[in-house]
């Protein structure tokens, strides 16, 4: 892990209107205090964005989008592209399992988000991980390799640090069942091979690798001390002010220790 910097990223999903978002960043803007080892993105509907750009203090939060269509303009009926968010947006969330599975896209549609995003300069957040079936059945490692290699085959070795990788197992997401310590670095030790074998080491080990699935933060602090793990994707806890803070400063904790380390 080259980059030590965390990143903690906030996933709303679709809850909150414009008003309620408002009223959270002002909350969340009071609570949290900006840290340099800490990255933390907000991921807010679509809908709530370009206002919470006008309000959010840059060097307190980045912002994400949730989702976007590939191609930059055209008629694409209800799609917002990614040439639309760049400047609005930081990074995006690609691939999530609720679009996956739920809304059925495929690798072809997240290899061209990812390049998307990068052309539009926003830095992707490829989600991957695998089901309960396909764990139960062993085939986590593969699912993971062809994840990986069906959403990273547009992008060169140079564009590589600007993606993030957010492991986030599918039986785990929004199910209130964490993952086991050992298994999220066994997965993200995949995931680094995975790179390595594409990219060569200095790529793989810039790449930052993050978990998500169901973490609050009781569980925060052991996740972050994961080795390989450089961060956390966190949806239903986020949407409480209190917790995530709780989990940004256990975030800030966690680099003061490997400094001292
Ligand atoms: C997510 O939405 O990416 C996620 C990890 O959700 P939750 O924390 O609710 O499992």
């Amino acid at each position: 892990m080259a980059n030590q910097k965390k990143i903690i990223v906030g996933n709303w999903k679709m809850n909150l209107n414009l008003h309620e978002a408002s009223l959270y960043l002002h909350k969340l803007s009071g609570m949290v205090k900006a840290h340099r080892d800490v990255e933390v993105v907000l991921a807010p509907t679509i809908l709530t964005l370009q206002s919470l750009s006008l309000q959010v203090n840059w060097r307190q939060f980045k912002l994400a989008a949730q989702n976007f269509y590939w191609r930059d303009h055209g008629s694409f009926t209800g799609e917002v592209s990614a040439s639309q968010l760049r400047g609005i947006v930081q990074y995006a969330l690609v691939g999530h399992s609720e679009r996956r599975h739920i809304f059925n896209e495929n690798d072809k549609d997240i290899r061209n988000k990812v390049a998307a995003a990068i052309r539009n300069n926003i830095r992707p957040i490829l989600c991957i991980g695998e089901t309960a079936w396909e764990r139960a059945s062993g085939e986590t490692n593969d699912v993971l390799h062809d994840q990986l290699i069906g959403g990273l085959s547009n992008i060169t070795s140079e564009e590589l640090d600007q993606v993030v990788i957010a492991y986030e197992p599918v039986w785990s997401v929004g199910m209130n069942q964490i993952a086991k310590p050992d298994d999220v670095v066994a997965a993200a030790k995949t995931i680094r091979r995975q790179l390595e074998h594409l990219y060569g080491p200095a790529a793989a080990d810039a790449v930052q690798v993050i978990y998500g699935g169901s973490v609050t933060s009781d569980a925060a602090a052991a996740y972050l001390a994961l080795p390989g793990i450089d961060g956390l994707l966190i949806g239903g806890a986020s949407l409480d002010a209190h917790e995530f803070n709780e989990i940004v400063k256990k975030a800030h904790n966690s680099s003061l220790l490997i400094k001292e380390g």
